[in-house]
């Protein structure tokens, strides 16, 4: 058969083309090393401000070798969903191991973090229920709610009054509150204590994305759920995810033995997929003993951000407020985020432009990551990297 024109492709084109004037176009980079602070990519050695493996564990000898022996031992595939025949006995360890991590009841291993938001919220809410949720959410969580089929409204960035005010608005519906625990692309902590008492005085859901806070907060890594003093209340929906500070792959749901019981039955990107590679949770077993013990890997990741943020002070760079490893550079429109990271890419630095949709139109922003991995030095050739681009 002959190719035709097709509308189609010509729709393809012109948005692809439109994309690219407003530069909003992303561009996949190889990298041509293990995950590090010093990626080669395209032939580049780079310093990298990039990824999430906040503890610098994602090429953990100790870690790729229990992924390696487990691969020896429970073979490549689980062959089946968890609740057909694919649960194997080093996911089974690992959850009991997550669940005493996070001191939960007990937890449920997803193969992505987007999938365990996927299969939690829609999972617990039902027609004519109510959701809250942080305007700064992750997508993941956006796109969980709209899967879900309830009513949703989405408070501004932070303000717990206009949450109050839409619980009290709604009151007798069954409600749920949702938000990042660390925004991802803000780097500031959710006022988690008030979000609590909010659930609790208007017997809500409250679902916490810590993606970002585990192992980097709280004792022993173990969050920022943790760190706040949050109790165990069955309330609380608990999600972390394991391909950041863990340095793996992988996330879970923790929570209430009922109600995780409830989304085995009834969460269906959890039934109707495979399960992960065992070897998988044979990694992450060897990879949470070390997030725990790594408070010296804390440590370090803490006095970085102090030296990034104090060598940024006073200076012309509208640096956001957060004392996480996301430390967000405001530069407002796309081309002037894209031009900064170019511009530092051709002194050797790796510092990701983030743009719209996953930031709100007009607030593109350079998004600085630091890891336990980085040195002093790094971050002085990125303060003085800095200080001669500065908008
Ligand atoms: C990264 C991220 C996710 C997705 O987790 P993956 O395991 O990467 O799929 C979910 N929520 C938040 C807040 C994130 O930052």
């Amino acid at each position: 058969m002959e190719h035709s024109s097709s509308r189609l492709l010509a729709d393809v084109d012109a948005q692809l083309a439109q994309w690219q004037a407003q530069g909003l176009l992303r561009q996949r980079r190889t990298v041509q090393s293990p995950c590090s602070v010093a990626p080669q990519v395209q032939g580049q050695r780079l310093l990298a401000f990039a990824s999430n493996d906040y503890l610098g564990l994602a090429n953990h000898p100790a870690i790729a070798a229990a992924l390696a022996e487990g691969a020896q031992r429970w073979g490549a595939g689980s062959g089946a969903s968890h609740v057909v025949s694919g649960h194997l006995q080093p996911v089974a360890e690992l959850e009991e191991a997550l669940a005493a991590f996070v001191g939960r009841a007990q937890a449920l291993f997803f193969s992505s973090g987007y999938l365990a938001n996927l299969a939690a919220l829609p999972a617990l809410l039902e027609r004519g229920d109510v959701v809250f949720h942080d305007k700064l959410n992750h997508a993941s969580l956006i796109d969980a709610v709209r899967l879900g089929r309830a009513q949703d409204w989405r408070y501004p960035h932070g303000d717990m009054a206009a949450l109050e005010r839409l619980l009290q608005q709604h009151r007798g519906r069954r409600a749920m509150i949702v938000s990042d625990a660390v925004f991802s692309m803000d780097g500031d902590v959710a006022p988690l204590r008030q979000l609590y008492a909010l659930a609790c005085a208007h017997d809500a859901w409250l679902v916490l994305d810590d993606a970002h806070g585990l192992g980097v907060l709280g004792p022993g890594g173990a969050g920022s759920l943790a760190q706040a003093g949050l109790p165990p209340d069955p309330r609380i929906v608990h999600i972390g995810t394991l391909g950041k500070a863990a340095g793996v792959a992988g996330a879970f749901v923790a929570g209430d033995a009922r109600v995780l019981q409830w989304l085995v039955q009834r969460a269906r990107p959890y039934i109707f997929t495979t399960a992960s590679p065992p070897a998988l949770a044979c990694a992450l077993l060897a990879a949470l003993p070390l997030v725990q013990a790594g408070d010296a890997l804390r440590a370090q990741l803490q006095a970085r951000i102090a030296q990034l943020r104090a060598g940024l002070a006073g200076s012309p760079w509208r640096l956001l407020p957060s004392d996480t490893a996301i430390q967000p550079l405001l530069l407002g429109s796309n081309e002037a985020a894209l031009a900064a990271s170019q511009a530092l890419q051709a002194q050797g630095l790796w510092v990701p432009a983030i743009r719209p949709p996953t930031v709100p139109v007009g607030s593109a922003r350079l998004r600085i990551s630091l890891s336990a991995a980085h040195s002093a030095g790094d971050v002085a050739r990125l303060l003085q990297a800095l200080q001669g681009l500065a908008p």
